[in-house]
């Protein structure tokens, strides 16, 4: 099997990203850049940046290519011999160019794209239960006031309600799709289908065993 190492994780809001995100860095020995966790993170310190992002994202809105492209080539910039996983990056059309021309540059290629396929109806359903770990980040599809993995304090995230959803799904079409598509094209997609019966675990399994039949024949 030709070794996977750099990873680009695309999906609707909610699709179950993190947790196989989290699953893909283990499996592949790879880090992860979560563009959205890494905006949160700026918008808890109150750094310009997280200044700039809280007004797009309070409004459940995409934060601008420029400044999200800033964030991904700082990151990339320390790119050596590691693994990665872009997860939530790239999310429009300009963003998926903006990085193949960085990558190029450098002579770095995009190894897989794994997508994430899951119905609008799945989601909307997700969203009303999901809680978030204020403390290691654990995500659950229940309403525990604790983290059974450490104890921390769950909360729900702020922009999970369903009229926030409506935009962010509206945006996924007609933003994120077609970068799914644009990576279909060059050949570069893996894609698993999530749904209500299927336990993160049965995902995780398939996506193993995808990525490896993927991988043998290139
Ligand atoms: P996530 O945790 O990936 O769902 O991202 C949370 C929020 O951060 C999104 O709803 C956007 O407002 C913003 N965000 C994260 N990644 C990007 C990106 N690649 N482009 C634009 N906005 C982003």
């Amino acid at each position: 099997m030709k070794e996977l190492k750099r990873f680009i994780l695309v999906g609707a809001p909610a699709s179950g990203k993190g947790t196989q995100g989290r699953f893909l860095a283990e499996t592949f020995n790879l880090k992860t850049l979560s563009t959205g966790a890494m905006l949160r993170r700026e918008i808890e310190n109150c750094t310009p940046l997280g200044q700039k992002a809280l007004s797009y994202m309070d409004k459940a809105m995409l934060v601008p290519d420029e400044v999200v492209n800033d964030i991904v080539r700082g990151w990339l910039v320390n790119d050596n011999e590691e693994g990665w996983l872009l997860d939530g990056y790239p999310r429009t059309v300009s963003q998926a160019e903006t990085l193949d021309h960085f990558l190029a540059e450098r002579g770095i290629d995009v190894d897989v794209v794994v997508w994430m396929d899951v119905s609008r109806e799945l989601i909307e359903q997700r969203i009303t239960r999901r809680r978030e770990c204020t403390s290691c980040g654990n995500i659950v599809q229940k309403l525990d006031e604790q983290c059974d993995k450490c104890g921390g304090q769950m909360v729900a995230r702020k922009d999970d309600n369903l009229e926030a959803f409506a935009r962010r799904w509206k945006d996924f079409e007609a933003m994120t799709l077609p970068v799914a598509h644009y990576y279909e094209a060059k050949g570069l997609v893996v894609k698993v289908s999530v749904t209500e019966e299927r336990e993160p675990q049965e995902v995780s399994q398939e996506l193993l065993q995808k990525l490896e039949e993927y991988s043998n024949k290139r």
